[in-house]
């Protein structure tokens, strides 16, 4: 095995990243080393990459970026018993301490002392990469690296969309970014009616329609509540999922939402909003789930069996798959500009 690899490095605070060769580590305790067989962007690595403030308060460069992966392990430290060289693995990124009131009564997703791989540590935008045992998921062999990678925000959207059912259901679905594409699919592979989407970005809209939308609309060109309410015979529909983070579309959907509907919020607002609680939440006795990380591990189950059915379209989420590293700053500059779906990098050439 190489002793050099090649990795995408945070390695001073300010804007960007620098492809770099460093050695490949070694697995300590509780740790596996992975040949990284795809590797895939998440907004929070574009937040590091463009050095937002919540950036600047968290990541201590010099530091290796990502956390959306799926290897070979070829490699495993002292103390590791559950897996073996040759074990095909993806991680879940919230390192948790299984200690805490929240990990004792099963709540992993919100442990207090919760450290994020690739946030917190090292990550796995390079050929090689550390991850730590606990953490780790195994795939079965079937499924392909480039959809293995996708499933930990795969679990934000199964978490988000399957807080209830969402058989027979009616369901808006506000953002179709890389998340809430991925929303779309899981819906419709739950076996929602009818999937609407508000999204202003025209090449997303196209995305959402080829994802499985059954209707799409422009939130700053058509009135979303009217149309909702169109499609449903006046009466909203019952479920409605914020993948967006934008409070109008918060604001939107919790109007178009029927009474004692359902509501679960993924998107993550850039400031306070201000909404009428009282005649948007309380006197519509709405259900409201509030969505963090993926539950540990049965999100994963379900991520994994959804994967092995077939039944989610992922081939037009993913919009760019990249061979090597080389192109990564094309890559974070398409994804800025709200150009992509999912971005998959396949670091070994071969
Ligand atoms: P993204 O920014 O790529 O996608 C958001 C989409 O919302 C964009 O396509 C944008 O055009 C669209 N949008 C903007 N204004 C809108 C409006 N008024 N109505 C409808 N759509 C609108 O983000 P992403 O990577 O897809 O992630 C989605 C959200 O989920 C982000 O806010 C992200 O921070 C959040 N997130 C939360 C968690 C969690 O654990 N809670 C985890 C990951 C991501
Ligand atoms: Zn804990």
């Amino acid at each position: 095995m190489a002793d050099k690899m090649i990795a995408i490095m945070k390695s001073k605070p300010a804007y960007g990243a620098e492809l770099v060769e460093v050695d490949v580590p070694k697995p300590k305790e509780g740790e596996v080393l992975i040949k990284v067989l795809a590797t895939s962007i998440c907004g929070t690595d574009l937040h590091i990459y463009e050095w937002n403030e919540w950036a600047q308060s968290r990541i201590k460069p010099p530091q290796i970026m990502g956390h959306e992966v799926a290897g070979e392990v070829v490699e495993v430290g002292p103390g590791v018993e559950d897996i073996q060289v040759g074990d095909y693995i993806s991680a879940e990124t919230h390192i948790v301490c299984g200690k805490c009131y929240q990990c004792r009564t099963g709540n992993y997703h919100v442990c207090q002392n919760t450290k994020i791989f690739g946030v917190d540590t090292d990550g796995v935008f390079a050929e090689y990469a550390i991850v730590p045992a606990q953490n780790a998921w195994k795939n079965p062999k079937n499924i392909p690296p480039e959809y293995a990678t996708l499933q930990e925000p795969l679990g934000n959207a199964v978490d988000t969309v399957l807080a209830e059912p969402v058989a027979g259901k009616t369901v808006l679905i506000t953002g179709a970014g890389p998340l809430g594409l991925l929303g779309i699919t899981v819906a419709k592979a739950a076996g929602a009616s009818l999937v609407i989407v508000s999204e202003p970005s025209d090449f997303r809209r196209e995305l959402a329609r080829k994802v499985g939308a059954d209707v799409v609309i422009n939130p700053f060109e058509e009135d979303v509540v009217k149309e909702v309410r169109d499609l449903t015979d006046g009466n909203g529909v019952d479920v409605f999922l914020e993948f967006s983070g934008a409070p109008k579309a918060l604001e939107q959907g919790l109007q178009a939402v029927t009474p004692a509907g359902r509501v679960s919020l993924l998107g993550l607002f850039p400031r306070d909003v201000s909404i009428d609680f009282n005649n948007l939440i309380i006197f519509k006795s709405l259900t409201v789930y509030g969505i963090t990380g993926r539950h540990l591990w049965q999100t994963w189950y379900t991520v994994s069996r959804l994967l092995q059915s077939g039944k989610l379209n992922l081939d037009p989420i993913i919009t760019h798959k990249y061979k090597g590293f080389d192109k990564f700053e094309e890559a974070f500059e398409l994804m800025r500009a709200g150009k992509t779906g999912k971005v998959v990098f396949f670091p070994h050439r071969k």
